[in-house]
């Protein structure tokens, strides 16, 4: 069967120059970085150089570089670590209604804990607008945390126009980068961006290496205390093979980029192209410009998108609907339902994220097999077929329930 990847977001697969990079310090060079001995030294080196990779793709400095865990940790140690660092200056945090889970939650714990926060609206297309941002904003707002690309629809917010709002009121600004980072260029200065979070494995490196961007003069106070690794502000042993992949990642994203947004955003509109004027009653859910490359949020309106993903699965494409961490349930998208997206719309959703291991014949695949899924679907819909006029197939229905 056919194997074909377009749930990007979700995770990457391992750049092959990545892995070859990491392994040496799953083998020989295992030592401890903090060693002063003969096997502290390459690893503790390896760390240094992958410090500077990380932040040249940022345009920040390798002592701002904190790594973490996973892209949660970081958005953790982001908002945590600035609230409770700025706590006697005011308890206002603004958000939006949009974020990935790992900050959504942050702000709602920190909620429970005496923190006011605002959860911002979207547009339908799933845009902010920037006069509610600024009126929003109070004496008491501390942390403005804004994400710079949505995981579901793709949509990009105004960083930088949001960086010179923030800047202007003295407020720290902290962009949950995790689906910008590697398929779009980032500039932490020109953006006036005071933290940064990202995370290796949705840029082709492995799962469990992350990283945040912390501007020099920004105070976080640790989520872990213990060791004096990360300048004292993320205790632990580090990962030393992760890093290494993580810097070796975002060296490559920096090399690649330019080739890679062209070749993706081609086949992201191939994609989109080809749906559409093969299957009638399909609304992309998000903005059609702003949004990162590779990401089309696509609703077929009078079928099931959960059913859809298993189809599609049982043709061997792998997609999403909603983010990964909420598929499974069958609420609907809580990005949808900021956006205004009707009910049935949402439950008709899919995430196709595409990366650099795509080609023109997976896409092409895609469009040669759905539309066949949609109608069948449709043709058991008796709302579809009261719009059509069409009668409803009972008869496969029946036959689809008892596998
Ligand atoms: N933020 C965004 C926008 C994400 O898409 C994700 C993961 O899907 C995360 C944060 C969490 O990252 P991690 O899985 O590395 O914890």
């Amino acid at each position: 069967m056919k194997r074909i990847y377009l749930d990007n977001n979700a995770t990457t697969p391992i750049h092959s120059e990545v892995l070859d990079a990491m392994l040496p310090y799953l083998k020989d060079e295992f030592g401890n970085p903090s060693s002063i001995h003969w096997a502290g030294r390459k690893p503790r080196k390896a760390i240094d150089d992958a410090r500077e990779q990380v932040a040249k793709l940022l345009h920040g400095d390798a002592s701002e570089i904190i790594f973490t865990s996973c892209g949660s940790e970081g958005n953790n140690l982001a908002i945590k670590g600035v609230a409770e660092s700025k706590r006697d200056k005011g308890n206002h945090i603004i958000t939006t209604k949009v974020e990935h889970p790992a900050v959504l939650g942050t702000c709602k714990y920190l909620a429970k804990t005496g923190f006011d926060v605002t959860f911002l609206d979207v547009d339908n297309q799933g845009m902010l607008d920037l006069d509610q941002l600024k009126k929003a904003i109070t004496p008491k707002t501390i942390l403005i945390t804004i994400m710079f690309a949505n995981n579901e629809t793709g949509v990009m917010f105004p960083i930088e126009e949001i960086g010179k709002i923030v800047k202007e009121h003295n407020i720290t600004f902290h962009t949950d980068a995790v689906q910008g980072v590697g398929k779009v260029p980032i500039d932490v200065k020109k953006m006036n961006i005071d933290l940064l979070t990202l995370s290796g494995h949705k840029l082709y490196a492995p799962k469990g290496i992350c990283a945040l961007y912390v501007k020099r003069g920004i105070r976080v106070v640790p989520l872990i205390h213990g060791g004096h690794q990360e300048r004292n502000r993320r205790g632990g042993t580090e990962n030393t093979a992760g890093i290494v992949a993580l810097g070796k990642a975002c060296e490559i994203a920096g090399r690649d980029m330019a080739e890679e947004v062209k070749h993706i955003t081609a086949l992201r509109d191939r994609l989109e192209k080809g749906l559409m004027e093969k299957i009638t009653h399909v609304r992309r859910n998000g903005h059609p410009t702003k949004r990162i490359p590779n990401t089309a949020n696509l609703s077929f309106e009078f079928a099931e998108g959960e059913s859809l993903l298993l189809n599609l699965d049982m043709k061997g494409i792998a997609a999403s609907s909603g983010s990964a961490c909420t598929s499974g349930t069958l609420e609907p998208s809580h990005v949808l339902v900021a956006m205004g997206i009707p009910l049935e719309a949402s439950h008709s959703s899919v995430r196709f994220s595409l990366g650099r291991g795509n080609t023109v014949e997976d896409i092409d695949y895609v469009i040669e097999v759905l539309p066949t899924m949609v109608e069948r679907m449709r043709s058991m819909s008796p709302l579809y077929s009261t719009i059509t006029g069409q009668a409803t197939d009972i008869s496969f229905s029946e036959s689809n329930c008892s596998h």
